[in-house]
């Protein structure tokens, strides 16, 4: 078993242990009915998933280009909210897909659906755990909150090398991860780091295609909101904001 995750079993067990004393001094103030919530480890200084194993391997990006090359010491490192696909989505997904192959034949699925709460920012190794750390921190006066999408949009990467066609979130979840990107922002300006856009624009990409193919794909926005909007995607409920440094999976439970 891997040191991390012998470090989230033990800190997951010592908080169902802080659970269960305070329950049975809890029963004994006849407060049985009372809904206690579980206090939520602090796993900012951990990362979820074991890192021994990981290379990086261009072949399976597809020809994609990185931003900027790798340095050592530097980790690219990026906030994001996770998304899990279901049923329906990826139902939505293969129509949205269908209509850009008419168009362009050489478009590809984006590897890991999430919604972007920063731009790809270099952190250097030293500063990994407080970073985390310092994030876990704001983030922990966050509720978890409802989030759709309501329309399908076009964006280009800075270095106009690809072009995404993304789920853009709705009026309200864009309120509210906007609140979140301000304080995330304050962290990244204390790090001397690149902050998110000046207007951010909150969207999942689904899919990507190399080089600016706005201008082609423009011509079948429409289509593709028609379609979106008849396929009536459910809300979902957010509870935790990640983070990726390198090859390091941090996760920051919401209230
Ligand atoms: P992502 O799916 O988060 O990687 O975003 C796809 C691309 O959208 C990124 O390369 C961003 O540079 C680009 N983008 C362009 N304009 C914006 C904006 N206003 N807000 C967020 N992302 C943007």
């Amino acid at each position: 078993m891997s040191f991390s995750y012998c470090t989230i079993q033990m800190s997951a067990l010592s908080s169902l242990c802080e659970y269960d004393s305070e329950e049975s001094d809890c029963d004994t103030k006849s407060t049985k009915n009372k809904k206690l919530k579980l206090r939520l480890p602090d796993l900012s200084a951990v990362p979820v998933i074991p890192t021994e194993n990981y290379t990086d391997n261009c072949d399976l990006h597809a020809g994609r280009l990185r931003s900027f090359p790798h340095v050592r010491g530097n980790w690219s490192s990026f906030v994001y909210i996770q998304y899990t696909e279901d049923e329906d989505f990826l139902k939505l997904f293969k129509k949205l897909q269908a209509k850009v192959f008419e168009i362009d034949g050489s478009c590809y699925k984006c590897d890991d659906f999430h919604i972007s709460l920063s731009k790809t920012v270099v952190l250097q190794y030293h500063l990994i755990t407080s970073f985390s750390t310092t994030l876990q921190k704001i983030l922990s006066d966050f509720e978890s909150f409802k989030l759709s999408y309501d329309s399908v949009k076009i964006y280009c990467n800075e270095e106009n090398t690809r072009t995404f066609v993304a789920l853009e979130v709705d009026h309200f979840s864009k309120k509210y991860l906007m609140h979140m990107t301000d304080k995330i922002d304050n962290v990244l300006k204390e790090y001397n780091l690149p902050t998110f856009y000046e207007n951010p624009s909150f969207h999942m990409s689904i899919l990507w295609l190399n080089g600016n193919k706005k201008a082609q794909l423009i011509n079948i926005l429409d289509n593709l909101n028609d379609i979106l909007l008849n396929k009536n995607l459910k809300t979902i409920h957010i509870n935790k904001v990640n983070c990726k440094v390198g090859n390091k999976y941090f996760q920051y439970f919401l209230l």
